[in-house]
């Protein structure tokens, strides 16, 4: 009797090990036989739009400005795309978000994946009015959570949690298609990118579209040398009043021996990946030119948010007694969540603080109440 339940015991643990390793193991699952898989970085200006499609499924990550959503709905009919597996908004700046409210319009979308930073302008209530009127979910994925596009697996590596500025809360994820990997991070800057490398996750690319369009805030040194990429995209506008690409990531690309492509230079750029090699339908860059010396930032409409613009409010509240809790304070951003809100798991340690006070006094102690769980 014994003997038959330690035996029963056993298999129990054998399968619990098997179902763990099944669960927890942080490889995406190559497929023996990859579909062709395309990448068409889309020349949307300064701003980004980024198709990939894999064998019959679509997903498209940001949506250009709102002069561009028409051009991208009639890119996407071209190629006969009706349905998007998913709409990644990496985060709610105007060059990233302004075209979305068309393609949510004019497509059938399965998910829509956003950052978890709200942004207080009319080009995000626009999207979000979109997203009510078609009746789709939104939600910010879980940092290692993995999807599939046709035989090509999506990881999602940003944002690990709220941050002061949009920028750097942007959904960063790496696409694997049989052997051949593509890191996509949105505007994220240095804080974000550190904390995606804190993370653990196996960031090497072969394909690194660059962060913040060549910014030199985004790209640092730790954060390249673990991507080690052959080849760079970098989408901008021609005389972009932010000076992008500036140099300084130029010269990181340049002195690695990186292949950079530039949608100011190419337009549109088209990477093909077969699952073990990658060919592109332009000719990389020669001339490692850099923006700046057009730059014009008194004049310019700011579209973008420059993080180093920004300096964060960082005053101190009163500590309370954890039991009885009314609400979450993220003492970093000033907002404020129900317990309950998906937003709550990202806020780093050091910045949430549970409260017993009341909304009134939280209000009054300069705090604003998250649009997503409108506590
Ligand atoms: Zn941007
Ligand atoms: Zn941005």
């Amino acid at each position: 009797m014994k003997k038959s339940f330690n035996r029963f015991l056993n298999l129990l643990l054998i399968a619990a090990v098997i179902l763990g390793a099944a669960f927890t193991n942080p490889l995406p699952v190559t497929a023996a036989n990859p579909d062709k898989m395309e990448v068409h970085f889309i020349d949307v200006g300064q701003g980004d739009a980024t198709l990939i499609t894999c064998g019959g499924h679509a997903m498209l990550i940001d949506a250009g400005d709102d002069t561009k959503g028409t051009a991208i709905q009639n890119y996407l009919k071209k190629r006969n795309i009706k349905t998007l597996d998913y709409l990644v908004l990496t985060h709610p700046d105007a060059d990233h978000i302004g075209g979305a409210p068309v393609i949510i319009t004019k497509f059938d979308i399965d998910k829509v994946f956003v950052s978890n930073y709200e942004k207080d302008t009319k080009t995000y209530q626009k999207l979000i009015q979109a997203l009510d009127d078609k009746r789709l979910s939104y939600t910010t994925p879980e940092v290692g959570s993995q999807y599939s596009l046709g035989t090509a697996t999506v990881t999602i590596l940003g944002p690990n949690e709220e941050y002061d500025n949009p920028n750097d809360a942007s959904v960063a994820c790496l696409v694997q298609n049989g052997n051949n990997r593509f890191l996509f991070t949105g505007d994220a800057g240095e804080d974000a990118e550190k904390d995606i490398l804190n993370n653990g996750l196996n960031i090497s690319a072969d394909v690194y579209k660059v962060g913040h369009h060549g910014s030199r805030y985004s790209t640092s040194k730790a954060f390249f040398d673990a991507v080690k990429p052959s080849y760079a995209v970098i989408s901008c506008s021609e005389d972009n009043s932010y000076g992008h690409p500036h140099a300084e990531t130029l010269n990181t690309l340049r002195t690695n021996g990186v292949k950079v492509y530039r949608t100011d230079e190419a337009g549109t750029i088209v990477a093909t990946s077969d699952g073990k090699k990658i060919t592109f339908n332009v000719p990389a860059s020669d001339t490692w030119q850099s923006g700046e010396q057009t730059q014009n930032s008194s004049t310019s409409k700011t579209t973008d948010s420059a993080a180093e613009l920004q300096e964060a409010p960082k005053e101190e509240v009163s500590a309370s007694t954890p039991t009885g809790i009314t609400y979450v304070l993220n003492k970093n951003t000033h907002k404020f969540h129900k317990p309950s809100c998906s937003s709550v798991d990202t806020i780093k340690p050091k910045n949430r603080e549970d409260t017993t006070m009341s909304r009134d006094e939280i209000i009054g102690a300069g705090y604003v109440p998250c649009k997503r769980c409108n506590p």
